[in-house]
């Protein structure tokens, strides 16, 4: 008798994980929503390069959508729609659920603060006939990427008395821009065998801000006294006025398409907008009344390790809900512990040309769909928020159950290096939390890569979790 052989294709489809491109597993229609989805995320990029402009256009957006400023006094509604602006820094934008949050409510939370370079509290100097300013770079960059690229520069500066004046240049077609100068290839020797992180100092990190004085025979710096003269015609504002300002320098392209077949977006600051913007879209497309009450979090600080007022360390994200148990006629801490919350922030997409620095069974890849991470951390999983079986469970079905196409992975190989979320902070509330993102290529460079269908998952992975009915 022949032995009876069996059906391996069968029992792989039904055993095995399924780790397709996802082109393979999405029609054209879902293709083409993907790329539409993806054309006002460019538009959002752009006018979001700091976490103050992120906030502003959020709350543009979510007032155009019908919300308005929380009031803790107001009674509220299922179906309502609120925003608490944090600093003008961080936002909460949140729709009222038919149970409001006596069963808890749902949060999905993003930052909206990316690397880039701060100026110094007295940064301008001049040296050798040039007008520059002195840096400190945010978050965490490999530092030679920053320099001969063109670089804008944004922020506010709060004049004597308390006025604030916003700034904005290099974006406009026209404007000048700047830059962080490298040194030529042939006196390079030196520097080319210096390590990578020792090559650009962060002091090196000098920006070029101008190159003609005041013309006079006598006085001494005459070109930084012509930049000062220039900054207080467009600003008012005079040198000490650096002190009491925030101006952040980041790379001055705009988000396009990357890719032949269009199927990429390039842009500077992906990590975490690429997260914050789906978040944010899902809150202001959510169903018209959600079960529990839905918040979607724009957070500060997570790239320097979310400390300060309007990072997710501090506690503005508890004193909201504790002021919606409060108009619910419940506990606040009742409340947080019946939450869950998807944190948002982006995984290393895997590369093939750094291969050797992830484990290619556990990493994320472009166009595989939205990330579910377990855990980040690093060295034996130090300083990180573990999302529970049960919970990664509940999350797997919500997903699988609204094909939402998604994948898992790890954040390279063990011991390698690792990183955090914010998914921490909101754990330590007593929340149910997991990290869910887009894989990134290039991540924290000043020109980041991401797959239009992944942004197009996220968005529907946040929607189904806010939309859920159970
Ligand atoms: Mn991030
Ligand atoms: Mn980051």
């Amino acid at each position: 008798m022949e032995p009876k052989t069996m059906d391996v294709e069968a029992l792989s489809k039904e055993l095995t994980l399924n780790k397709k491109n996802g082109f393979f597993q999405v029609d054209d229609e879902e293709i083409a929503r993907a790329d539409q989805f993806c054309e006002d995320y460019k538009v959002f990029m752009d006018a979001s390069k700091t976490e103050r402009e992120a906030t502003e256009e959020a709350i543009r957006r979510a007032e155009a959508k019908g919300f308005v400023p929380y009031d803790p006094t107001a009674s509220y509604k299922p179906g309502d729609k609120v925003y608490v602006n944090n600093r003008g820094k961080s936002v909460m934008l949140a729709v009222i659920g038919e149970k409001g949050s006596r069963e808890g409510v749902r949060i999905a939370a993003a930052h909206i603060d990316c690397p880039r370079i701060d100026l110094k509290p007295i940064p301008l100097y001049e040296s050798s006939d040039l007008a520059l300013l002195k840096t400190h770079y945010y978050g965490g960059i490999k530092k030679y990427q920053w320099t001969a690229i063109p670089l804008a520069m944004h922020g506010c500066v709060v004049l004597r008395g308390g006025k604030k004046v916003k700034v904005c240049i290099g974006e406009e077609p026209g404007d000048p821009q700047f830059c962080i100068t490298d040194l030529l290839p042939h006196l390079a020797q030196e520097q080319s065998v210096k390590t990578l992180g020792k090559a650009i100092e962060g002091e090196d990190l000098n920006i070029l801000f101008g190159s003609r004085p005041i013309r006079s025979e006598k006085g001494e710096n005459l070109f930084k006294l012509n930049i000062l003269r220039l900054l207080n015609e467009k600003y008012g504002m005079v040198e000490q006025d650096f002190i009491t300002a925030e101006i952040e320098f980041v790379p001055a392209f705009k988000a396009v398409d990357i890719g032949l077949d269009r199927s990429m977006v390039g842009a500077y600051g992906h990590d975490d907008r690429v997260c914050a913007y789906p978040a944010l879209e899902a809150v202001l497309n959510c169903c018209e009344v959600p079960q529990q009450t839905v918040i979607t979090v724009l957070t500060d600080k997570e790239e320097t390790g979310s400390a300060g007022n309007t990072g997710l360390e501090s506690s503005y994200l508890r004193y909201f809900v504790h002021a919606l148990a409060k108009q619910d006629g419940v506990d606040g801490h009742d409340v947080l512990s019946q939450s869950t919350c998807l944190s948002a922030d982006v995984a290393a997409a895997y590369d093939p040309t750094y291969a050797s620095a992830y484990e290619a069974n556990n990493s994320c890849y472009l166009n595989k769909g939205v990330g579910v991470i377990k855990y980040t951390g690093s060295r034996g999983k130090g300083g990180t928020s573990d999302a529970s079986a049960e919970f990664m469970g509940q999350v797997r079905d919500l997903l699988d159950d609204n094909n939402v196409l998604w994948q898992t992975g790890e954040l390279g190989r063990v011991d390698l290096g690792g990183g955090g979320t914010v998914a921490q902070y909101v754990a330590n509330l007593n929340v149910d939390v997991v990290d869910v993102g887009v894989p990134v290529l290039s991540m924290h460079a000043p020109f980041e890569v991401v797959a239009k269908l992944d942004i197009y998952m996220a968005y529907r992975a946040f929607k189904a979790f806010f939309d859920q009915k159970k």
